[in-house]
């Protein structure tokens, strides 16, 4: 049992709680029930499970009255952090700046807020103007077309017509179709979408429809002066979408935060992009589980992380079926169709918005190239799902992942406890 104060200024309705991520879900019940905590403002206590189901399953340690823990709504998905500081206030305060960081955040990125850098963009598509934008903007795409080169295009921020098409994105409204359990999916706010959310009555577009948007997706068509802090998009109808990166952006964001703040060790987790700052308070990394594809509440792996950035990309998240076969919003931007070759894939890697973007990359290249791509580069690791739940890891994880459910890890890989350092 740990006490934490429990900041929860911009947490909304209970209706709202129910369509988050079971993960946070299982961390929120403690607070539910405590009805009108988050009104009162006086300190309490939240016991944290351990383990907890699909998530991160170990507690910021024995940090008595100077931790402190947050829950709220911003860029489309419940944010949850847990952070100890020097003091409480300090950790309160660390806190409260890495909300309003995340809400800036929000504002610029979000392509359904009319007035956000990114809609600016996307609305001056072609025309030749020069929209000035943001660092983070700059630094997201930057980061953005990195991976898409690096993967040959399985990554391209200009993908955003397409993810309109396949209509994951209208599905999210208010009048879009029935999500599982009659749960209300979240209003057309954010960069990505409070999941999973299985989008009853859908039906794959058009193949004629679809090739004459693919066309459009282009990311060598996202022109950025650097020095002048400006974009603009080559073509007209041509739309960045940033959800596949700045839910890691934002991670990274907060975790520089808490640091500036003082924090000494702190767990965040941005809609399923987790930052693991600092150890445990023993001096050993954190444990993060990795959720079973096909059980919301159930662990498939659970990995040691320090200081990094752990991103998810699955199939579980966002996704219809039609005669029997899921689609879900990963899409490959060569064919225009979802990619559908693993059920996720997870990247660890200490930038949070190139994790971000790998973890979506290697889940469009498939199991061979998406675990190929993960391999090459330094300072990643990655661990892919594949259909029959057998699990691959990098080699860089060999014996430290321990593989748990209804897992089993991939012969050629070493389990955990195989390979001792
Ligand atoms: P999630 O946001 O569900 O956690 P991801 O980080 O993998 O998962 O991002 C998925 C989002 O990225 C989609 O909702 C869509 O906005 C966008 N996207 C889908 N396919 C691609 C792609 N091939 N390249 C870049 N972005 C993509
Ligand atoms: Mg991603």
């Amino acid at each position: 049992m740990v006490s934490f104060t429990t900041i929860c200024t911009r947490l909304r309705s209970i209706a709202n709680l129910k369509s988050m991520r079971p993960l946070l879900l299982a961390a929120l019940l403690p607070l539910t029930a405590a009805a009108g905590g988050c009104k009162d403002a006086s300190p309490r206590t939240a016991s944290v499970a351990d383990p907890q189901p699909g998530a991160v399953f170990a507690t910021v340690g024995e940090a008595g009255d100077a931790a402190a823990e947050a829950i709220a709504f911003t860029m489309g998905t419940y944010v949850q952090i847990k952070a100890e500081a020097a003091s409480q206030e300090q950790a309160e305060r660390a806190l409260q700046a890495a909300l309003r960081e995340l809400d800036r955040l929000s504002a610029i990125v979000d392509r359904f807020r009319p007035d956000s850098q990114v809609s600016l963009i996307n609305s001056h598509a072609g025309d030749q103007s020069w929209v000035e934008v943001s660092p983070d903007i700059i630094s997201m795409l930057q980061t953005a077309r990195q991976v898409a080169e690096k993967s040959g295009g399985a990554f391209d921020p200009t993908i955003a017509p397409l993810v309109d098409l396949w209509g994951f994105v209208e599905a999210a409204g208010e009048s879009g179709p029935e999500s599982d359990g009659g749960q209300e999916a979240a209003s057309h706010e954010g960069v990505g979408k409070v999941g999973p959310t299985h989008i009853r009555g859908h039906k794959p577009p058009a193949a004629a429809s679809i090739a004459q948007l693919l066309p459009l997706v282009s990311y060598k068509d996202v022109e950025i002066d650097e020095a002048g802090g400006r974009v603009r998009l080559h073509r007209p109808g041509q739309a960045l979408d940033l959800g596949g990166i700045a839910k890691g952006y934002g991670v990274h964001q907060v975790a520089r935060i808490l640091r500036q703040h003082g924090v000494i060790r702190a767990l965040v987790d941005l809609g399923g992009n987790i930052y693991a700052l600092g150890t445990k308070a023993d001096g050993s990394p954190w444990r993060v589980g990795i959720q079973d594809p096909r059980d919301p509440g159930g662990i498939i792996a659970v990995v040691p992380v320090t200081d990094a950035a752990l991103s998810t990309s699955g199939d579980y998240e966002r996704y219809f079926e039609y005669d029997g076969v899921r689609y879900s919003h990963l899409l490959d931007p060569h064919t225009g169709w979802p990619a559908r070759d693993v059920l996720s894939v997870t990247v660890i890697t200490p930038d949070g918005a190139l994790g971000d973007a790998l973890s979506t990359a290697a889940f469009v290249l498939g199991r061979d190239r998406g675990l190929a791509l993960l391999e090459s580069l330094p300072d990643v690791e990655g661990i892919v799902v594949l259909p029959d739940f057998s699990v691959r890891i990098t080699s860089g994880l060999a014996g430290k992942v321990e593989v748990v459910g209804r897992g089993r890890l991939d012969s050629g890989t070493t389990p955990a406890g195989g390979e001792e350092e």
